[in-house]
């Protein structure tokens, strides 16, 4: 059920409750998935400063808990690319003489209380952590301060960090969450010029002293190795060389990425298996008028050239943050914020307001999360259970090549672009009349930039049972789809290399399908659309 009080705000209640804990020797910052970056980290950045000011060492803390990733349907490309995250996190920790140190708990159950007693075996005074607002997450660490609380040692402190304006501050008149993005945005907006400023970079860690090495706890912390895979998440070795490829670990590589799409052109030849920061990508003479991002408005639904910035599993991470992509965007307006409908630069900025937007959803409405549909009165449209469906569409083989394409796309490189998102959701929702949250789960098993509020909120407007969802009966037709987003049909031939010599390859004719080895079909467009308003509508309602 939803909370009439948002759980998020009881991080607040709780996070003050150990008056001045002065006896102790350290001061911890526990890293999570979401918060992969050293640099402008609103936690790190706090307790760093904490620690200096105590004049206390600073330990980086990070926990893996395969059993959450289970219950999350974690994608094994997310946690390896998780896990090169953090090598890197570890060496440039290392050059501060900040000791980092990753361990692996089961059962989730009882991660509280290994938090806990691993706090009191180092002395900790102070833990600093960024929130995440999935339920499991905000249920455990209200744990850890209730621990925490009743031990009296621990001062505990959870911060907003994901989010550019964070959840509980961008609220209707009565105080409750958005479920309208545009409202939302209107809300959002005037908060970027608040004091203090949310775009502000959270300042660097200091470095600790370097007698932090010879402490006798500490110092052996240094040598603790991340691990090389998280058993049950291993990538088959073809898989891992070309996700490693695509997505190469680090912020210097999140920070290219963001460079390029500013200060680059798109093009067709970047599609597909491409190293983010391979040559290839050619310079834009007028930046103002030629960059991937000025271009942003009109282009971002092509999917036939690299459009958009590829960002998301560095955002999903946290690689990168959300506040760093909009101030570089102000970077190139003279120091302002442009959020406007009418450029390259706004379009993307609002992209990014979507991702907000979706998290504070998320927040205030847990229960989208856990299963139920935003809108109940679609809990009980009639789904089809056809094994050979959902299976056809996973392997990108349903006969409608858009789909198809944006299906491999996924497979091969753990990423999709976002008009394909909406078209292969939809086809599955509406045409093969499955389950919207089968196909949540395959993607969050299939994709590097999983994020459970982005994924829920997409699929809950695919599904039309979201917060301000696709209406019902307007159900994409997947060839006009194909024709508006992948004109020159440079995608569909990348991905679907069976039709790459076939004229109509948008809706290729049975035979020839059939001669090349490319499935037909499960049925016309047509039929599956009338059943699927057949099955959602409500008796009485228009
Ligand atoms: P750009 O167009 O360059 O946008 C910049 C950033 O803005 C993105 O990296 C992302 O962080 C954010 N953003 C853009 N569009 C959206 C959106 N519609 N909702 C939320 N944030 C957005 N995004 C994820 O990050 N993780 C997911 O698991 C995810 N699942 C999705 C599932 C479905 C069914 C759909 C329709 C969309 C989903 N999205 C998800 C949103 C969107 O498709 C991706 O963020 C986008 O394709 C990423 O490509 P990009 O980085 O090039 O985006």
């Amino acid at each position: 059920a939803d909370h009439a009080q948002p759980m998020f705000t009881l991080m607040e209640e709780v996070k003050t409750h150990v008056k001045n804990p002065t006896k102790g020797d350290a001061v911890v910052y526990w890293m999570r998935m979401e918060d992969l970056r050293t640099n402008d980290n609103t936690a790190l950045s706090q307790a760093s400063e904490h620690a200096e000011k105590a004049g206390k060492p600073l330990l980086v803390l990070f926990i893996l808990s395969p059993q959450d990733y289970i219950a999350h349907d974690r994608s094994a490309r997310r946690i390896d690319f998780t896990l090169r995250n953090l090598k890197n996190i570890q060496e440039s920790l290392a050059k501060l003489h900040i000791p980092f140190c990753t361990l692996t708990h089961s059962p989730r159950t009882t991660l509280p209380s290994r938090v806990l007693s691993l706090l009191s075996e180092w002395s900790v005074t102070h833990l600093f952590a960024n929130i995440e607002y999935e339920v499991d997450e905000l249920r455990r660490d209200i744990e850890v301060c209730r621990l925490a609380k009743k031990e009296g040692k621990v001062q505990c402190t959870f911060l907003h960090d994901k989010c550019i304006v964070p959840p509980g501050v961008v609220t209707t008149k009565e105080g409750k969450g958005y479920t309208v993005y545009s409202p939302f945005l209107r809300s959002w907006l005037p908060h970027l010029s608040d004091k203090p400023n949310p775009l502000a970079c959270a300042p660097a860690p200091r470095a600790n002293p370097e007698s932090v090495h010879s402490h006798n706890v500490f110092g052996k912390l240094f040598d603790v190795k991340v691990p090389e895979y998280v058993e049950g998440f291993q990538l088959k070795p073809t898989d891992a060389k070309q996700i490693r490829t695509c997505w190469g670990a680090g912020e210097d590589v999140a920070q290219e990425m963001l460079k390029r799409f500013l200060n680059t052109k798109s093009s067709s030849s970047r599609l597909g298996e491409v190293d983010p920061l391979a040559e290839g990508a050619k310079p834009a003479k007028n930046s103002d008028k030629d960059s991937r991002i000025a271009k942003y408005k009109d282009a971002r639904d092509r999917v036939d050239a690299d459009t958009t910035s590829r960002l998301s599993p560095y955002l999903a991470a946290g690689v990168i943050s959300a506040r760093e992509c909009v101030r570089a965007t102000m970077g190139l307006k003279n120091g302002k914020i442009d959020a406007s409908r009418d450029t390259g630069i706004g379009r993307w900025v609002q992209e990014v307001a979507w991702r907000d937007f979706y998290t504070h959803v998320l927040a205030y409405f847990p229960r989208v999360s856990m299963g139920r549909p935003f809108l109940e009165k679609f809990a009980d449209v009639k789904w089809e259970t056809n094994e050979k469906h959902l299976q056809a569409w996973k392997d990108g083989r349903t006969g409608v090549p858009i789909v198809d394409a944006g299906m491999r796309q996924a497979n091969t490189m753990g990423w999709m672009h976002n008009r394909v998102r909406m078209i292969t959701a939809i086809y599955l929702v509406k045409d093969l009349m499955l389950d919207w949250r089968l196909g949540e789960r395959y993607f969050m098993e299939t994709l590097i930039d999983g994020d459970l509020a982005s994924n829920n909120g997409g699929w809950q407007w695919s599904a039309s049972t979201g917060v301000d969802p696709a209406p019902y009966f307007r159900i994409f037709n997947p060839y006009t789809q194909s024709r508006k987003a992948d004109p020159t049909g440079e995608y569909i031939r990348h991905f679907v290399q069976e039709l790459a010599e076939v004229r109509e390859l948008h809706d290729p004719p049975a035979k020839l399908a059939d001669k090349l080895g490319y499935p037909r079909p499960f049925m016309t467009h047509g039929e599956a659309r009338e059943r699927a308003i057949r099955r959602y509508k409500i008796p009485g309602e228009e």
